[in-house]
């Protein structure tokens, strides 16, 4: 199939597509026979989340969405076999809010806590995990119940072990996740060491950090050539850090900033002056609260993510993985072709790009980082005009530097480019997916695309 690639030149006016019929089943009865093949409701049939994803993977125009927002309870926690075992619809938020109070926490460190366990588990979601174990939430999933696309439960366990990695960051093809139980472990204390330097400075160090498993989160400022380097290690110390602080570090990163941003684009008209304003800004917020105002953690006080606009039409994104072990080079390079990009056809992200180190991982067969450690750059901006035009082209670049699209996280990715990435996992997962749902209920036209 070809891939389709629409350029937003202006010429043509985006139909606005049809609404989906949207359900939220309360229970796990009403789920199946919601599923079930002699129900009313329209295929394709799409699970969601929090709809954090930034692609069409959550949505259904034709058919129906299956919201688990009712699906909200935490089941159990098990203190001797530490795992805890919750509902899709949990909230990670809520999650590691419960574990706190018992001192314990999910295992790794995940942004954006606003979204779901299931859509969590669901898609490759990563943020700055220290160590080389599990660079995913999926990665900790013991065990799985499955609502399948036949109106039957699945109760996928320890032993069934390739189901359990099709299942982990399988984008709801081969059935809807009810319930997970994840591996937990007793609450841990980090220390972060902030540094700014230049790109080249960072792409110089990219291979030694790469290298070590530390937890690894940047923030990229291209037009200003600059880094901010949160690097995380395990501490031994007691203290877990101020919360209010690392709450004030995400308001001002994924509220303030945004709305800053957004709104000098209507005061200030002369785009040099703009954006010039715009990296002053985003570069004073940073060096303040990049410092060593949150220079100790845990993953209860250093929860990021909350305050971000989560659904769509707040802040547009784009992530891909590229190599580790090349990123010394992607990271000038990406710098150029943003600095290209603008010179060319005017359009700029106007906030700072975030990145993490995402260690080798193969326990699921669609995970991003498979076979080596990779690094994820997340494009961000406000800027919906010139937004699709730019991922495409972003598109074009990453797929040059050998980089891996995730179907939630990348605009634009030409499928024969993925297909290429995923090659033969994609096709035993393909095998999977048509045992599971071999009448293709579960299949929205964008996932089609990639595993039809
Ligand atoms: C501003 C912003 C920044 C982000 N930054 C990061 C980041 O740093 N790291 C990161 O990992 N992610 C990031 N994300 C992406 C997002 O949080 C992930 O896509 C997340 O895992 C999706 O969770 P959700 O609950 O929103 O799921 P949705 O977006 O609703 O769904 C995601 C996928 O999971 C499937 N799904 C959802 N629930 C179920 C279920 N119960 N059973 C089966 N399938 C299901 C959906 O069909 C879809 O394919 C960011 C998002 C935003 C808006």
């Amino acid at each position: 199939m070809t891939p389709a690639r629409l350029r937003e030149t202006g010429r043509f006016q985006h139909l606005p597509s049809r609404e989906a019929h949207a359900s939220e089943p309360a229970s796990l009865q009403e789920l199946l026979t919601l599923l079930d093949p002699g129900s009313r409701y329209a295929k394709p049939l799409r699970p969601c989340g929090a709809r954090s994803a930034a692609t069409d993977c959550h949505t259904s125009s034709m058919g129906t969405t299956i919201s688990t927002a009712r699906l909200n309870r935490i089941v159990n926690i098990d203190h001797s076999a530490m795992t805890v075992t919750a509902n899709s619809g949990v909230r990670l938020d809520t999650l590691n809010r419960v574990l706190a109070e018992d001192g314990l926490e999910l295992v790794g460190s995940h942004e954006v806590v606003g979204r779901s366990l299931g859509g969590a588990v669901s898609a490759p979601c990563f943020g700055p995990s220290i160590g080389d174990s599990g660079a995913y939430l999926s990665s900790h999933v013991s065990s799985i119940k499955l609502a399948l696309s036949n109106g039957r439960v699945l109760n996928v366990t320890p032993e069934q072990k390739n189901l359990l990695g099709a299942v982990r960051m399988s984008y709801g093809l081969l059935g809807v996740v009810v319930e997970a139980t994840l591996k937990i472990r007793p609450a841990t204390v980090f220390h972060a060491d902030h540094r700014r330097v230049t790109i080249d400075d960072f792409a110089n160090a990219a291979g030694a950090l790469a290298d070590s498993a530390v937890g690894l989160q940047f923030y990229l400022m291209p037009h200003k050539d600059r880094a901010y380097l949160d690097i995380r290690r395990f501490s031994s110390k007691d203290s877990k850090g101020i919360k209010a602080l690392w709450a004030i570090k995400d308001w001002g990163e994924s509220t303030v900033l945004p709305r800053v941003c957004s709104s000098l684009h209507k005061v200030v008209p002369i785009r040099g002056m703009r954006f010039g304003l715009i990296d002053s800004i985003s570069a004073v917020a940073h060096d303040m609260v990049n410092s060593r105002f949150v220079a100790q953690g845990s993953n209860a006080t250093s929860e990021s993510g909350k305050y971000r606009a989560i659904g769509p039409g707040k802040i547009r994104f784009s992530t891909w993985c590229f190599p580790a072990t090349d990123f010394g080079v992607v990271l000038p390079a990406y710098r150029d072709f943003c600095r290209q990009t603008y010179e060319e056809h005017g359009y700029r992200c106007d906030l700072p790009a975030i990145g993490y180190r995402v260690a080798r991982d193969s326990s699921a067969l669609l995970s991003p980082s498979f076979d080596e450690t990779m690094i994820a750059l997340q494009t961000m901006s406000t800027q919906e005009k010139g937004w699709e035009d730019f991922v495409i082209d972003l598109a074009e670049f990453a797929e040059h530097w050998g980089g891996t699209p995730m179907f939630n996280l990348t605009r634009s990715a030409s499928v024969d480019h993925a297909r290429n990435v995923y090659g033969a996992r994609r096709d035993m997962f393909n095998k999977i997916r048509r045992q599971l749902d071999p009448d293709n209920r579960l299949l929205n036209p964008f996932l089609a695309q990639y595993f039809l």
